[in-house]
């Protein structure tokens, strides 16, 4: 599959820094670089690290992890936590990466800005879910207007009405998109995973219009039930089209804003460019702390212990649908997640979301979020994203059933 010509203007002529490019040599035996300004690690502040997880493992990092932690690092990864990276998508997503396939970045949204960066002029179109994720809206926004929108149901992006779309735009001549962006599990907002038929479906659509597929899974380990994972469309990929996003925000910690990229090299080999052009890489320490956590707690004990942490939003979620059960008037569709943070509302038309939380926001004292936040063309004006993550099952319920009240005030 070509890459090259598929990059906006402004990521064609990016040439590597040159001195971030002698670092690969710097680990080589007997090396004496008086290469890369980097600061002394007899100066660094600190002397000894102990973190203490929740999980029961502790690590201290002392000697020369600290000095790596605390020093300048490769603006791919580091290269402790690279490998730990590889073989944890081996182990969840049966997925072989090499060394050029993968590039760590700070949490998944910047995936996001730098997809658009690379590949978006502003006279391009991205394919997204209506609703689909305002992060991921804001990141192309910053590059191009121009949204296809596909509906979203049950099953995830509808790939039947793809088809349609995207035969009509080159019936009619016009450019095709540049990407397809999916969130393939607990779809923010929608609460719906895409189903594995679809899945598959998507990939072959992918292949027929030669679209490459942004895949923005940070929900895929929080299951709601006891299915097993579904794959990832990566691992269905047979032809590098796919550039995958994952994140350690909802299975570790969102505050360190660690995630990483993985896909075909000539695209992660600019996102390592951008990397250097922006802000040289993530944080080695807490890339440290990543490598230092996986390493020590392994794969298994690691799956179990978000699996006990699913729990807790699994009986929220079960707190939020029967309280909806209870306390939504007749009229108002929905689907029961089985994965993710959120429910989405959708409410008869005669409704407006931001109009209903200027009106009875403080009144009611409850705050869901308006859909139109989540639509690409001022739509979904009579919608509303519920979160479940956050807030205890009593105050989910008592949450709905002043949502309730507002839709039943409202009219
Ligand atoms: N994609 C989706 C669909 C999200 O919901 C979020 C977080 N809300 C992100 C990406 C960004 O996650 P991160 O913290 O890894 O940047």
């Amino acid at each position: 599959m070509e890459i090259k010509e598929r990059f906006a203007e402004r990521a064609r002529d990016k040439s590597p820094s040159p001195i971030r490019e002698l670092l690969k040599y710097m680990t080589i035996e007997g090396m004496i670089s008086l290469g890369g300004g980097y600061p002394n690690p007899d100066t660094f502040a600190f002397e000894s690290i102990d973190i203490i997880f929740r999980s029961g493992q502790s690590v201290h990092i002392e000697g020369k992890n600290l000095t790596t932690a605390s020093q300048y690092g490769p603006s791919d990864a580091h290269a402790g936590l690279k490998s730990e990276l590889r073989s944890w998508q081996q182990h969840k997503d049966a997925v072989s990466l090499n060394d050029d396939q993968l590039v760590v970045l700070n949490g998944s949204h910047e995936g996001l800005f730098i997809m658009s960066y690379l590949f978006l002029n502003s006279d391009d179109s991205v394919i997204v879910s209506e609703p689909t994720y305002p992060g991921a809206l804001a990141a192309f926004k910053s590059f191009t207007q121009n949204f296809i929108q596909v509906p979203l149901d049950s099953d995830g992006m509808d790939t039947a009405a793809l088809v349609e779309i995207l035969a009509k735009i080159e019936m009619q001549g016009g450019p095709l998109p540049k990407f397809i962006y999916v969130i393939p599990n607990g779809h923010n907002p929608g609460g719906v995973a895409l189903s594995d038929g679809r899945r598959k479906h998507l990939l072959r659509i992918a292949s027929d219009y030669d679209l490459l597929v942004l895949e923005d899974d940070p929900y895929q380990l929080i299951k709601l039930d006891d299915s097993p994972l579904q794959p990832t469309l990566q691992s269905l990929d047979k032809e590098g089209r796919v550039i995958r996003l994952d994140s350690f925000s909802k299975i570790f910690a969102p505050g360190l804003r660690i995630g990483f990229a993985s896909g075909h090299p000539e695209i992660i080999r600019q996102f390592v460019l951008f990397k250097q052009s922006s802000n040289l890489h993530t944080s080695t320490f807490i890339q440290e702390i990543l490598m230092q956590y996986l390493s020590s707690v392994g794969h298994e004990s690691f799956r179990d212990h978000i699996k006990k942490n699913c729990l807790l939003y699994r009986t929220n979620r079960d707190a939020m649908v029967a309280a909806v059960k209870e306390h939504l008037p007749a009229g108002i569709s929905y689907n029961i997640p089985t994965e993710g943070m959120f429910m989405w509302f959708e409410m008869p038309e005669k409704h407006n979301a931001v109009r209903m939380m200027e009106n009875y926001c403080e009144e009611l004292k409850v705050i869901l979020v308006p859909g139109g936040a989540f639509s690409s063309s001022g739509g979904c004006g009579n919608c509303m994203r519920a979160s479940f993550s956050l807030v205890s099952p009593e105050q989910i319920g008592e949450g709905i059933r002043r949502f309730g009240e507002m839709i039943r005030k409202d009219g």
